[in-house]
């Protein structure tokens, strides 16, 4: 199977590694630098982006994963892990830094503190079917697309939770934890894509 790599400093890395395994795909945590050089695609989790953040730096993994994504690696982010991806935070802790590469601007707690969870049903054109039963936790919203990156689902406000640029993919919602593994099977299809391209 595809080698596949989650970030496993913080947050629902196991819930990813489920459904990869779940997919066919050969799925590892990754916490080292040589642990991601052995991967052909990443998943960023849902977690605390602050703390991935920091962790991510402790552990020199945040330059590698810099230069991972500037190479080309696929990689998906949900919740946290978009938060990652974003190329601009609006609403970052001091000092708070992302990996980016993609462009968007993102709000982290964007939701507000009253309704931050909630459920909602999403048409996602990009995944095919019917609409993709949508689960969001103190979930990001992406407030700007600029011209590199494309939104591939809204919520009814018309307010962007899914953007693909390239290799990368993410979302505001969690698709590993309501079993509908369209947006990893998606993700799968880039990484083979990508795979194909290099050999
Ligand atoms: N609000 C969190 C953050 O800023 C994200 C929440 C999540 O990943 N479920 O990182």
């Amino acid at each position: 199977g595809l080698r596949v790599g989650v970030l496993a400093l913080q947050g629902d890395f196991r819930e990813h590694l489920a459904v990869l395994r779940g997919l066919g795909a050969d799925a590892v945590p990754v916490r080292r630098p040589a642990e991601l050089d052995e991967v052909e695609g990443l998943v960023i989790p849902g977690g605390e982006s602050s703390v991935m953040d920091k962790l991510s730096r402790a552990f020199g993994l945040a330059g590698p994963l810099r230069d991972a994504i500037a190479g080309g690696l696929p990689v998906y982010g949900t919740c946290a892990g978009l938060i990652m991806l974003a190329d601009r935070v609006l609403d970052g802790i001091a000092g708070q830094q992302t990996l980016g590469g993609l462009d968007v601007s993102v709000r982290r707690n964007a939701f507000g503190s009253q309704v931050d969870s909630f459920e909602t049903d999403l048409d996602i054109p990009a995944v095919g079917g019917e609409p993709m039963h949508a689960v969001f936790i103190r979930a990001p919203i992406v407030e700007e697309v600029g011209p590199n990156a494309t939104a591939l689902a809204r919520v009814d406000d018309g307010r962007v939770v899914a953007v693909e640029q390239g290799n990368l993919l993410g979302t505001s919602f969690h698709p590993e934890i309501t079993g509908d593994t369209r947006f990893h099977e998606y993700f799968l299809t880039k990484v083979r894509d990508a795979v194909q391209k290099a050999a």
